[in-house]
């Protein structure tokens, strides 16, 4: 039964390899974690079913397929996606927060529109994708050098079950817009808006097998990691996956881009202005439940303020209004699954039993469900497990700091790169803590925001190469130099 969403059609359940629908042969349930009940029955697509999805993209890519289409056709049908998507808006914002447990308020504002935005944006790139044209500079004589762009090939998208939507438009934009199609494995816990934009591709005009959707566990998402004919896989999801997927692209030596963990550092400098950082870093880290990839979930504040902030950011988590999806008054959702509440609890029981304190903090958590309430943890020396490892629940690991290189060293002691917070009136400081974090993304004075403008991604284990701005098209594309003597 679906509590709170009256009337809400879910998309069709079963697979499609091109036009033709796939018996389901094995399911799992879907819950939602605002109840534990579970609600449908999504299929788990074995290897056969995988390589028939597979097969069927790779026929829509050439011959004469989606590459071969002019740039301004397959413009015109990435922005009807695009229209699509935005006139089934309250449907699909219903299926994502059933599926995720985050506030239905929030995905409407937030995570649709960010998901039709990143598709206008990279429906625009098709006719302006073009490579360049030069000469020899050591070989005398007259040619004509000029280097071709094109599409990879079939696009294995894996996402994670935290922001399904747009972490899926990350890549199937940039990809289909390449010219390449895509293959889509959403989360086993989140399917419901993977195939309601297959559906409403459809609906668009995008031919069969341009944009599929497989959903299954991680043995489908391997299969479908390893396929011969998948040219590249773009991943989002957790560090230990993405090693499996970059060890089982050997065989082929496929492109991937992998989109990994995160322990991101913020720092508070003493100059700082508090009424801005304060709510700042809280949301940085308690937003979605603390199930973003580039939370910051570890805070170094300067000694002379650091109890000040601690109070502050406990007050914002205990403002947090915590409720169940459907709830328009709910600031703040759910865990994904009970697995997922665990291992969060789990962090936080042995930090405690370790000797850490918790900020006190009043947080009044819904009946039923995988709710998890805001901890902020002081004094966390560098080495304790839950200042180096990704929790991916709402808790914060805090400790002083004395002066600007110690919190630089602090925020860099850590294997991940994926994001850096600094909060300072100071210009030099800014530039100088902003050249010196190991990060992908350096927020000067705010925290989570992306956009297709720039590049996303991780340094050291937290990824290899980047989502977003023109940087990501380069994933979707081979160059080929083309030299003519004339
Ligand atoms: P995961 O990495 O196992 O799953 C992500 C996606 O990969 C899912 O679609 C999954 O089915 C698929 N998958 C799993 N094994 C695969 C394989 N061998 N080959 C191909 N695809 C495979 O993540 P999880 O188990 O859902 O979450 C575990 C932890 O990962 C979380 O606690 C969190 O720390 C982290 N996480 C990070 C992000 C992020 O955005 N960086 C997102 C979600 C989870």
């Amino acid at each position: 039964m679906i509590q709170g969403f009256d009337g809400l059609h879910l998309p069709e359940l079963s697979l499609r390899a091109g036009g033709d629908r796939l018996a389901t042969e094995a399911v799992l349930p879907d819950i939602d974690p605002c109840t534990g009940s579970a609600f449908a029955d999504m299929a788990v697509a074995s290897a056969a079913q995988v390589d028939a999805i597979v097969y069927a993209a790779h026929r829509a890519f050439r011959n004469p397929g989606w590459r071969d289409l002019t740039s301004l056709a397959r413009e015109r049908l990435l922005h009807r996606f695009a229209d699509a998507i935005e006139a089934d808006l309250p449907r699909i914002a219903a299926l994502e927060a059933l599926d995720t447990g985050k506030p239905i308020s929030i995905v409407e504002m937030v995570d649709i529109p960010a998901a039709i935005a990143w598709l206008r944006v990279y429906a625009g790139w098709p006719t302006k994708l073009a490579g360049r044209a030069g000469t020899l500079s050591g070989t005398p004589g007259a040619f004509h050098v000029y280097s071709r762009r094109e599409p990879v090939g079939v696009v294995a998208a894996i996402t994670p079950w935290n922001f399904p939507i747009v972490l899926a438009m990350w890549k199937i934009a940039p990809a289909l817009a390449a010219g390449c199609t895509v293959v889509l494995k959403p989360a086993p816990e989140t399917p419901l808006s993977a195939l309601r934009l297959v559906e409403l591709a459809r609906e668009a005009g995008l031919p069969d097998g341009v944009l599929s959707v497989v959903t299954g566990d991680g043995a489908t998402g391997a299969a479908l990691a390893s396929h011969p004919l998948v040219a590249k896989v773009a991943f989002t999801g957790s560090t230990a996956t993405g090693q499996a997927i970059l060890k089982a692209s050997v065989p082929d030596l496929k492109r991937v881009t992998l989109e990994l963990g995160g322990k991101s550092p913020s720092i508070i400098c003493a100059d700082a202005d508090l009424d801005l950082a304060i709510p700042q870093a809280a949301m940085g880290c308690f937003f979605n439940a603390g199930q973003v990839c580039y939370a910051g979930t570890r805070l170094y504040v300067h000694r002379s303020i650091y109890d000040r902030v601690l109070e502050g950011i406990a007050a914002v988590g205990a403002a947090q209004r915590m409720g169940p999806s459907a709830d328009r008054a709910s600031q703040m959702g759910p865990l994904i699954s009970e697995r997922q509440r665990a291992r969060v609890a789990g962090f936080v029981a042995r930090a405690r039993s370790g000797g850490l304190e918790a900020v006190p903090l009043r947080a009044e958590l819904p009946d039923g469900g995988y709710y998890f309430a805001p901890t902020v943890l002081r004094d966390v020396p560098p080495d304790a497990e839950v200042a180096r490892e990704e929790v991916f629940g709402p808790v914060l690991a805090t400790a002083p700091f004395d002066d600007l290189d110690e919190a630089i060293a602090l925020a860099n002691g850590s294997p991940y790169g994926l994001a850096g917070h600094v909060f300072t009136r100071d210009l030099a400081t800014a530039h100088r803590a902003s050249a010196a974090i190991e990060a992908g993304t350096v927020f000067v004075n705010c925290v989570m925001l992306a956009d297709p403008a720039f590049p996303f991604g991780g340094m050291k284990m937290s990824g290899i190469g980047r989502e977003n701005g023109s940087e990501v098209l380069d994933a979707y594309l081979e160059p080929k130099s083309v030299v003519m003597a004339v």
